[in-house]
């Protein structure tokens, strides 16, 4: 089995997700007498370039020429066509994160591939291929089964370990040969999220809604993802009422995230935002209302005032990651 693994790097460093989907690809590849070719594309040093061999990679391709500098799907759907297509790849993996998602479906098109997303198991291949993913935002499973003789598969981030699987592995420039004339959009403009913990990869989210009152009060918020070394994150009112920025909505029409530890203060616990973060590992609701919904969610909750409790509980953060230090 020949798997391609989109290598996916932020600023030409590569993202966490990045290393979960290799150290993915290659326990397949143990499995089935396969072997992993890393794709990264865009500007990325050979230093780094070779660090994905720690996780499992046989082989890393990269495609660095111009055209890639910036973000496009189009462009990057097409050098990962040409990957799979060079080296008779017949299955592909990305993460499913904001750029895996939109490289995916047209990657998959290309290669006239079945697509599977939201991937959350390994491939069962006793009979066929079946893989399991998420659906109705996270409520259900369903067991799909791909036929086609070239698969696609979007993985979930942070639902896989990353595993130190080294192999020295051979670095190969690649050339698609698309130039900018090939590709119709462009990105123009690049809007970093503030927070210092990427939401999409963080493990621990400390998230807010309308019962902090007003933007004055996130200070407490943020004060306490510090300590934490956590991300932060916040319901869709709060984004809409400009509190916060759209980057930190999680819910249905927001972020969908999957961290180990979640932490709601003052939010009620509506069906649309559990449809975000219902997949976290553990789920911890403070709430005066002893009532609110989001505690039928929660494995811990606090029924109290989020003004009284969060200075009690960053007490606590810092007192526990002083004894750590
Ligand atoms: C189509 C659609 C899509 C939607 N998509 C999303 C989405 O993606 N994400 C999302 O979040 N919402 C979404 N919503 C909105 C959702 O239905 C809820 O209205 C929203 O999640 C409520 O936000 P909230 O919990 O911050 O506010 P509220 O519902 O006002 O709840 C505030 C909570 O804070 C508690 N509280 C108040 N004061 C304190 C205090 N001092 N200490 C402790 N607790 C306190 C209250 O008891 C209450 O439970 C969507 C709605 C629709 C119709």
């Amino acid at each position: 089995m020949k798997i391609i693994v989109f290598a996916e790097n932020q600023d030409g460093n590569f993202k966490k997700s990045t290393f979960e989907a290799i150290s993915y690809a290659a326990q397949i590849a143990a499995n089935n007498n396969g072997n992993v070719t890393a794709v990264s594309i865009g500007n990325v040093s050979a230093e780094k370039l070779a660090e994905l061999g720690k996780y499992g990679a046989d082989h890393i391709v990269s495609y660095a020429q111009e055209v890639f500098h910036s973000f496009s799907g189009e462009a990057y759907s097409k050098a990962i066509s040409h990957a799979a297509k060079s080296l008779n790849a017949n299955l592909i993996i990305v993460s499913n994160t904001y750029s895996g998602k939109t490289i995916a479906p047209r990657t998959a098109a290309q290669l006239s591939a079945g697509i599977v997303s939201g991937v959350i198991s390994f491939p069962d291949m006793q009979n066929g291929f079946k893989v399991r993913r998420t659906v109705f935002s996270g409520k259900a499973y369903a067991d799909v089964n791909v036929n086609t003789s070239i698969k696609v598969l979007a993985i979930t981030p942070n639902s896989f370990a990353i595993l130190d699987q080294p192999k020295t592995a051979a670095i190969e420039i690649m050339d698609a040969g698309i130039g900018s004339e090939n590709v119709h959009t462009k990105s123009t403009e690049i809007a970093r999220t503030s927070g210092k913990v990427v939401l999409t990869e963080a493990e621990l989210v400390i998230s807010a809604g309308r019962g902090m009152k007003g933007p004055e009060n996130w200070h407490m918020i943020e004060n306490l993802a510090d300590i934490l070394g956590a991300a932060t994150a916040c319901s869709k009112p709060v984004s809409d009422m400009h509190w916060r920025p759209h980057s930190e909505h999680v819910g249905q029409t927001g972020i969908t995230i999957k961290p180990n530890l979640y932490i709601a203060i003052g939010i009620s616990g509506a069906i649309q935002h559990l449809a975000g973060v219902s997949s976290s590992k553990v789920i911890v609701a403070i709430n005066k209302d002893p009532e609110a919904p989001f505690f039928k969610a929660a494995d811990y909750g606090i029924v109290g005032d989020a003004f009284e409790i969060l200075p009690l509980i960053t007490e606590a953060a810092k007192a526990f990651k002083s004894q750590q230090a």
